[in-house]
C-alpha cells in the first residue's frame, strides 16, 4: 500500500515534470527558428491580413502591428490571415515577445520595422481602375516561378495583367510615397521607376509605356499620385523595346539587409490592399 502510493506520487511528479519540459521545447521551437532575411519562407511573406484586423489586433495585444505579425508569423509556420491574429493569446505573444528580444533582439528590431513600414507605407493599389471600363487587372502569386530571358532566374515580384492588354492605357499610381530613386531603361525592367519610400523600403514599377510629367530622380512623390502608363517595354539591351511580352506592370518590393538588396513577395500585400482603388478617367 505505501509503496503504491509511492508510485503514485511519483508517477505524478515525474509527468508534471515531463510536461514542463515539452512545454518549454515546444516554446523554444518557435522562439529560435531562423529569424533571417535569407530565409526563403520568410521572404515570401504570406500576410493575409485586412488592414482593419492589424490595427484591431495590435490594439487588442498592446504592442505593434509588426511585432504581433512578426510573431504570428513565426508561431505558424511563416503563413498569417486575419484569424490567426485574432486568435494571439496576450501572454503567449509577451512571453515570444521577450524570448525573440532576448535571443534574436536586433533581428527582431529590423523585421517588425521593415513589417511596420510595409503596412504604413502601402496605402493604394498600384494602378488605377475606370469608372467608365469594364475591364481591370488581373494577377496570381507568381513569386519564385521560373524565368528565361537573361538566363534562367527566378520571379522577383507580381505581374499586374492588363485584361485589355492594351500599351499606355491603365495608369501606373505610386502605392507608397516617398523619392524617386531610379528612372530609367533597364534590359529587363524596360522603362522602370524605383522608389524609395521615408521608410527606406524599395518599390520597382517595370515594363512601363511612358512616364508621367516631370518624373525624375529626386522627384517626391504622394501615395496615390500617377507615375507612368502601363506597358510592355523590355526584354532588350535596346532602349524603347516593346511587345515581347502581353502589357503588365511588374510590381517589386526590396529592402536592404547588411547592405545587400532583397526582394520580398508583394503578392499578398497588394492582396491586402485591392480594395483600395483610385479612379482615373481613362
Ligand atoms: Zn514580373
Amino acid at each position: 500500500m505505501k509503496h503504491a502510493k509511492k508510485l503514485i506520487i511519483l508517477i505524478l511528479v515525474s509527468s508534471i515534470i515531463i510536461n514542463l519540459e515539452l512545454r518549454f521545447v515546444t516554446d523554444n521551437n518557435y522562439v529560435l527558428l531562423n529569424l533571417k532575411v535569407e530565409n526563403e519562407a520568410f521572404t515570401s511573406l504570406q500576410l493575409d491580413i485586412t488592414p482593419d484586423s492589424a490595427d484591431r489586433n495590435a490594439q487588442r495585444l498592446g504592442m505593434s502591428k509588426g511585432e504581433i505579425i512578426l510573431i504570428a508569423l513565426m508561431m505558424n509556420n511563416y503563413s498569417v490571415n486575419d484569424d490567426i491574429l485574432d486568435k494571439l493569446d496576450k501572454r503567449v505573444c509577451v512571453r515570444n515577445k521577450n524570448r525573440l528580444m532576448h535571443f534574436n533582439g536586433e533581428e527582431f528590431e529590423f523585421y517588425t520595422n521593415v513589417i511596420d513600414s510595409l503596412i504604413i507605407d502601402m496605402e493604394y493599389f498600384p494602378v488605377a481602375r475606370s469608372k467608365t471600363r469594364k475591364t481591370w487587372v488581373e494577377y496570381e502569386d507568381s513569386w519564385g516561378n521560373e524565368r528565361t530571358y537573361g538566363g534562367k532566374r527566378t520571379h522577383e515580384g507580381c505581374d499586374i495583367m492588363s485584361e485589355e492588354n492594351k500599351r499606355g492605357v491603365m495608369p501606373v499610381i505610386a502605392a507608397s510615397g516617398g523619392t524617386v530613386t531610379n528612372l530609367g531603361w533597364l534590359e529587363l525592367g524596360g522603362w522602370r521607376i524605383g522608389i524609395t519610400s521615408d521608410n527606406g523600403i524599395y518599390y520597382y514599377y517595370a515594363h512601363l509605356d511612358s512616364y508621367a510629367d516631370n518624373m525624375a530622380e529626386g522627384t517626391k512623390i504622394r501615395k496615390g499620385q500617377l507615375i507612368g502608363y502601363m506597358g510592355d517595354s523590355g526584354y532588350s539591351k535596346v532602349e524603347g523595346t516593346v511587345g515581347k511580352f502581353n502589357v503588365h506592370l511588374h510590381f517589386g518590393i526590396y529592402i536592404y539587409v547588411d547592405g545587400k538588396e532583397t526582394a520580398l513577395n508583394p503578392y499578398y500585400l497588394l492582396k491586402n490592399i485591392s480594395n483600395k482603388i483610385l479612379y482615373y478617367q481613362y
